[in-house]
Parts: C-alpha cells; sequence; structure tokens
C-alpha cells in the first residue's frame, strides 16, 4: 500500500522497537537481519492494518437497541437519551475492551473515536494495544456527566492536556460534536483549542439533509462552508460523513488539512444517503473509511466497509464499475485513510519508518481458489475469518486468531452484565420515565418500541 502499490511475492520485513525498518525480498531480508522472533507468513498476505477513520468504539453495547430509523429520530429520541441514561465511566470501559476485542479480531489496528469518558478509554486502549486518536466529545446541550457546552469543553481541555504526549500509540483531541448541536462560537473555541493544544479535532459534518436543512435555515449557508467559516478546515480536522457538499466544497476540502470519512453502512442505515466519494477522490479530498458506531452500523467491521465502498458507488451516479477500483477501496483504509485520520506518517502501509502496524491474511481456505489477483481478493472475497495475526507497533495483539491482549470470555460477560441493566431499565418504566428527566432538554421522552419491552427481548 505504498504510493506506487507495490507488492512483493515471498517478501520479509524486519521490526525493530515497534518501527518498520526493512521491507523487501525474503532471501534478502533474512541474510540482512537477525531476529528475536520470526512470524511466519506462509501461504499469507502481510497487509497494513486498517485504519478506522470515525466511530464511538463504547457505543457496541447499544448494538442493535435502535435500528431502522431516520438519523435525526434515531440520535435525538433513542442515543442522546440512552446515553444519558447509561453512559458512565464504567459503560465506557466495558464497551471498549469489547470494541478493541472486535477490531483486533477484525484487522483494524487503529481508529479515531469520538466518545465521552476518553480518559477511562484510553487506559482501555492502552492496555489492549491498539492505536487510537480519542476525541472528547463537546456539546451544547446535557450530555453524559455534563450539563452543557462550557463543562464538556473544558473537560475536552483537560482530557488533551492530559494525555498529549503521554502515551505512544494514543493521541487525544478535541470532538465540538456537529454543526447543528454545537454553536458558531463554540466550534470556533473548540478549533482555537486544538490549535493552541496541538492536538486533532473530529466532527460530524453534512450528514444528512436535515442537517443542511437546518444549517441553512439558522445561518443560510451549507454546513461545510459554515465550518469553514469557522475555521473548522485550517485545523487538523477528521470530518465524518461529508455527505450532502457541492463541487467547490469538495475543492475547499481539498485545499484544506481536513480529511473527510465515508461511513457507508451508517450513512445507508440511517437514510442519510451516499457520499460522492469517487467526486471526492478525483478533485483530491483526503477521504478515508470509518464505521460509525455500532448503533447505527451494526458492527465495527472495517473490512465491510471496505467491500461497500468498492460495490456502492458503481451502483449509483452514472452506475460506471470503473469508478471505485478494488485498490483506492482497499487505499481508503489504509494510506488514504491514515492520511484522513491524520495518521499518514504514522501508518497505513509497509513503510520503512512508519509503525508496524501489519495484519497477516490467510489465503489458504477453498473459498479463496484460486487466487490471481491478491488485492481483488482482499476487497472482494476474503472476511473476516481469514484474518489470523494483528500486530500493532511491532507487538502481536492476535496470535492464529487467538486474542492475546483482552480477555474475550471476560469481556462478553461483562458486556452481558451492563445489558442486562440497560434491558431492566428498558422494560421498567413502560415509556421510560427514567429516560424522560436525562432526555427533557433533547427530545422529550424516548419512546420503547414494542420489541425492545423486557418481555420480548431474548
Ligand atoms: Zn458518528
Amino acid at each position: 500500500m505504498d504510493e506506487a502499490g507495490t507488492i512483493l511475492l515471498d517478501g520479509a520485513v524486519a521490526v525493530d522497537d515497534g518501527v518498520i525498518v526493512a521491507v523487501g525480498p525474503r532471501a534478502e531480508i533474512e541474510a540482512a537481519w537477525m531476529a528475536d522472533a520470526v512470524v511466519d507468513g506462509t501461504g499469507r498476505v502481510l497487509m497494513p492494518g486498517l485504519v478506522n477513520g470515525h466511530t464511538h468504539a463504547a457505543m457496541v453495547l447499544f448494538r442493535g437497541l435502535a435500528d431502522d430509523l431516520p438519523l435525526m429520530t434515531w440520535l435525538e429520541q433513542y442515543i442522546f437519551p440512552m446515553e444519558g441514561r447509561f453512559v458512565d465511566a464504567d459503560f465506557v470501559r466495558t464497551g471498549m475492551r469489547l470494541a478493541c476485542l472486535e477490531m483486533i479480531q477484525s484487522r483494524t489496528t487503529s481508529f479515531v473515536d469520538m466518545y465521552f469518558h476518553p480518559g477511562d478509554a484510553a487506559e482501555v486502549v492502552a492496555s489492549c494495544g491498539l492505536r487510537a486518536v480519542l476525541t472528547a466529545p463537546m456539546i451544547d446541550f446535557p450530555s453524559p456527566g455534563f450539563e452543557g457546552w462550557d463543562d464538556s469543553f473544558a473537560a475536552g481541555v483537560a482530557f488533551a492536556e492530559a494525555w498529549r504526549g503521554r502515551h505512544p500509540r494514543i493521541t487525544p483531541g478535541l470532538a465540538p460534536h456537529a454543526p447543528y448541536t454545537v454553536s458558531p462560537e463554540h466550534i470556533r473555541q473548540a478549533v482555537e483549542a486544538a490549535e493552541r493544544l496541538g492536538v486533532p479535532l473530529s466532527i460530524h459534518l453534512a450528514e444528512d439533509t436535515s442537517e443542511t436543512a437546518t444549517i441553512r435555515e439558522r445561518y443560510a449557508t451549507t454546513p461545510v462552508r459554515h465550518v469553514a467559516g469557522l475555521g473548522v478546515l485550517d485545523a487538523s480536522t477528521v470530518a465524518a460523513h461529508v455527505v450532502w457538499l457541492d463541487t467547490l466544497e469538495m475543492d475547499m476540502l481539498a485545499a484544506s488539512s481536513a480529511g473527510a470519512i465515508h461511513n457507508p453502512t451508517s450513512n445507508l442505515k440511517t437514510g442519510a444517503g451516499i457520499s460522492p466519494v469517487p467526486e471526492m477522490i478525483r478533485r483530491g479530498v483526503k477521504v478515508g473509511l470509518g464505521t460509525d458506531g455500532a448503533a447505527s452500523n451494526n458492527d465495527l467491521d472495517l473490512w465491510e466497509e471496505v467491500r461497500l465502498a468498492a460495490l456502492l458507488h458503481k451502483g449509483v451516479g452514472d452506475r460506471d464499475p470503473s469508478v471505485m477500483p478494488a485498490a483506492t477501496a482497499l487505499c481508503l483504509a489504509t494510506r488514504c485513510g491514515a492520511e484522513a485520520a491524520g495518521l499518514g506518517d504514522v501508518t497505513g502501509s509497509i513503510e520503512i519508518g512508519k509503525r508496524a502496524d501489519l495484519v497477516q491474511v490467510s489465503l489458504e481456505s477453498p473459498r479463496l481458489a484460486p487466487l490471481y489477483d491478491v488485492v481483488s481478493h482482499l476487497v472482494y472475497a476474503v472476511d473476516h475469518q481469514d484474518v489470523v495475526t494483528t500486530v500493532v507497533d511491532g507487538q502481536v495483539l492476535m496470535r492464529e486468531g487467538v486474542v492475546l491482549t483482552v480477555d474475550g470470555a471476560a469481556a462478553a460477560a461483562e458486556a452481558a452484565g451492563m445489558a442486562a441493566r440497560i434491558r431492566d431499565a428498558l422494560g421498567d418504566g413502560g415509556a421510560g420515565d427514567g429516560m424522560r428527566a436525562d432526555s427533557q432538554a433533547i427530545a422529550g421522552v424516548l419512546p420503547l418500541p414494542e420489541h425492545l419491552r423486557w418481555e420480548h427481548l431474548p
């Protein structure tokens, strides 16, 4: 996944202290280097680990709780109230452990997260071995642990100050949630703080047409122009979704330092739309891929997003199958995605000087025979059961399909405990009396769908 798209047959990679120090034909590498440990790759592809450019990892605990709803209904009537009720440090630690397990198993090695209690999330990420940009959500109205902007902003800044330069795999950042939930003055304040602290910014941007309508009504402009006027595109910004924009806005993004993260499953599931990604790439926008949270996906398998991105754009617009070649789709989740996420110097390709974030994919299954084109197989045929090894920063996190840094059984048991709490609360109080207090400022009540009532849950 270097710029030339080099593919080595019978190659080898030498890693020293977490850094890739040599890449080449196996015979040459073996003659030049002595290794303390060798990971055999016979019959396997060694490829860069995937970069998930936008997620809310701990939301795995809300997986399947609010499906088949329009974005704003989903967000305002279900997700915000449930977060207000359930999300605390314990929830985030439990959710993040489960999320780390899922990402390690599905060949993700880096991710950009936006979620509450990022300090707790950071400690879990540090122990599970993944690489992450963890951005603290800041929002104008009440959110878990916060009354509104002032305290969520202060906590975000405190998190960024505490974690800046503290851990080699963790980058803290600030996340003004979206242009429709954060005022222009507050977005500007977040941009200034991010620049002052030298940390990245993440934001939801131009996700659906209700957002574009709100921004037009409030500010008589479009979401991308709106945030551009507030300095967002001048910062190290990772903008999620970016579905609704015109070609002039694409050019503004292309000329900026911001990356745009395509979340095809989430955008389809919430009915947000289909981002014009091929045109954005043509115009030079840095585009990456994301899963979004598991409440709108419903998993963190970036591998699926690669395949979906490769297929989706062929079937819309001019219905041109050449518009998203397999190699381009793969780049969105590796080198190109790392660049969009601000991690381009660190990860995303197997090149000397980059951190050793690597995965091995077995090609030995009869499902994958015959093999003519490895990139084609990786995008269109391989699935997550073919992933055998995951390495981040030179540390083996999964060996022969066994995750070494997260106890899977314990993580699942913990998640089940948290789910029991959520189920009890959902069943108790009918239309959600308990939700009402937390969510009043946002959406009124949480109407509990019949199928989620306690008595109907399995
Ligand atoms: Zn999101």
